[in-house]
């Protein structure tokens, strides 16, 4: 069984002790392809770095919306200019933050919108962080016509509504950890009645870490839990759930 996390941030501080001991249990976990998530001036030389050491990682670049206020000119363009390296897969993380607000939401918006306006002049998939923005996501990604490249929702967190809204628009939606806790209501109706062909896996790690180690941290081999709950929502195999989001996330990115 191959399984592929496609959201981790293995550069995090939280690895500096174990990251190579992490890196070996979630290939023994059936972890053969992970994507790294570089999203701000110290992560995207790091998640390059993993990228260039690791056959099996992956990158996606961009500019997250808590550091909106700090992106300058020059950081798209190294962003853009990243896009050609063959281990970038997608742009990423971009979107918009309401929580923890650190930067002004129009601020947020115009990072977001010259990011897609990059993803589609270079034809790169957009991976989308989305928190508390439901709406204003979905009407940026409809006005900056997002459904030209596509990508994916990562950790998807909305009601089935906006969920809808997304599919319609080419998205595909990745689920965590919150789908293996017991009062995940939401996320687990979303999921049921997401399209097997627009299903993606992901850990977030170190971050969101599924059942039975929440509270913990977490690493890309748990996405193992994740895939199993996910196949116990939709009723079928563990194997059958691994294989097509496997193959889904090949196709999405791009990687052959
Ligand atoms: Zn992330």
């Amino acid at each position: 069984m191959q399984l592929f996390d496609t959201h981790t941030h293995l550069d995090a501080p939280q690895f500096d002790e174990d990251r190579e001991q992490v890196i070996a249990r979630a290939l023994e976990a059936g972890v053969t392809k992970m994507i790294n998530i570089g999203f701000n001036r110290e992560t995207i030389p790091t998640t390059m770095k993993l990228a260039e050491t690791y056959d099996y990682i992956y990158a996606a670049v961009g500019w997250h919306p808590v550091d909106a206020i700090d992106m300058k000119d020059r950081d798209l363009e190294w962003i853009a200019s990243l896009c050609s390296h063959p281990k970038v897969v997608a742009i990423g993380e971009i979107g918009l933050d309401y929580y923890w607000d650190t930067s002004p939401k129009e601020v947020q918006q115009e990072v977001l919108r010259k990011q897609i306006g990059l993803a589609r002049e270079l034809g790169m998939p957009i991976c989308i962080h989305n928190r508390d923005a439901h709406e204003d996501v979905v009407r940026i990604l409809r006005e900056e016509k997002a459904n030209e490249v596509g990508g994916v929702m990562h950790s998807f967190s909305g009601s089935w509504e906006t969920a809808k809204m997304c599919l319609d628009l080419g998205f595909h939606l990745s689920f965590g950890g919150p789908i293996t806790f017991k009062n995940a209501r939401v996320p687990k109706e979303v999921l049921e009645k997401t399209p097997l062909d627009r299903l993606l896996i992901e850990t977030d790690s170190p971050y969101l870490t599924p059942h039975p180690f929440r509270g913990k941290r977490n690493e890309s081999g748990y996405v193992k839990l994740v895939a199993e709950a996910a196949a116990e929502i939709k009723g079928i195999d563990l194997q059958e759930l691994a294989e097509i989001t496997y193959a889904n996330a090949l196709e999405r990115f791009g990687i052959v």
